[in-house]
């Protein structure tokens, strides 16, 4: 079986220093691919040299979380920007809106995630949403650029069966990870009656550890754990959840622009 982890921050100072055990236990897990989402400028650089030790497995994408736009978000997009127009990437990610941890910086997070979503379609490529506290919000901001034709995830997903329809309604994927394994979550309810082809997996890792690993560090190994649940929710095999959630993380990921899987 493979899997695709299409989010896991395993450049992240918790899992560098046992990346190289991290990445083994991921490959013989059938774990071949994996998609990093990017933080900001600081972290730049630890990310992009784990694609250089691993370019057959790990993916970075571009962008500036909603959680590190600061009053510095020109020069933080500057830097998004300048990244965007030397090299690939499969997506623009993460990238959206938090009003969890601070809602100091509001309209700088509406207009990084606005300006970052017009730069996805002037390079034609995928989103990857991270959206806390803000899901109606996010929703009303991704509407008038998924009427043009934007596509992504919806990372970490744990809205209402109401927030799922209408994020599918606008053509993007939901990732599930391992708050789907959480007894009380809600999301299995949520997705029960969304058809497999709009479900992508994630570890999200180092966090959101799935059952039964709550509480250790989350690695994209685990990721087993999450399609195990997702086979019980839909009443399928295994081996199909597998299947069909690689092909649908291919999809969204293998845009003619960018890299090649
Ligand atoms: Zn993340």
């Amino acid at each position: 079986m493979q899997f695709i982890d299409t989010h896991a921050h395993v450049y992240s100072e918790e899992l560098l220093p046992d990346l190289n055990q991290l990445m083994q236990n991921a490959i013989s897990s059938g774990v071949n691919k994996i998609f990093m989402p990017a933080i900001d400028s600081h972290s730049l650089e630890a990310m992009l040299s784990v694609e250089r030790a691993f370019p057959e497995n790990c993916f970075a994408m571009m962008g500036l979380h909603p959680c590190y736009v600061k009053e510095n978000v020109q020069a933080e997009l500057a830097i998004v920007a300048d990244q965007l127009s030397k090299r690939k990437f499969p997506a623009i990610g993460e990238i959206g809106l938090d009003f969890y941890w601070d809602k100091n910086f509001v309209s700088q997070q509406q207009l990084a995630f606005n300006t970052q979503m017009q730069w996805a379609l002037d390079y034609n490529l995928p989103i990857v949403i991270h959206t806390r506290n803000a899901i109606g919000e996010t929703i009303e901001a991704v509407k008038p650029f998924a009427k043009k034709g934007l596509r992504g995830i919806f990372h970490c997903f744990s809205g209402s069966k109401e927030s799922a329809e209408q994020i599918i309604g606008m053509g993007f994927h939901l990732g599930l990870g391992g708050v789907l394994t959480y007894k009380n979550a809600g999301v299995a309810e949520a997705i029960k009656d969304i058809p497999m082809e709009w479900l992508v997996l994630e570890t999200d890792a180092p966090y959101l550890s799935p059952v039964p690993y709550r509480g250790k560090k989350n690695e994209p190994a685990f990721i087993i754990e999450v399609a195990k649940k997702l086979a019980e929710i839909k009443n399928i095999p295994l081996h199909e959840v597998a299947a069909m959630t690689t092909k649908n993380a291919e999809k969204v990921f293998l845009t003619p622009d960018a890299v090649m899987l």
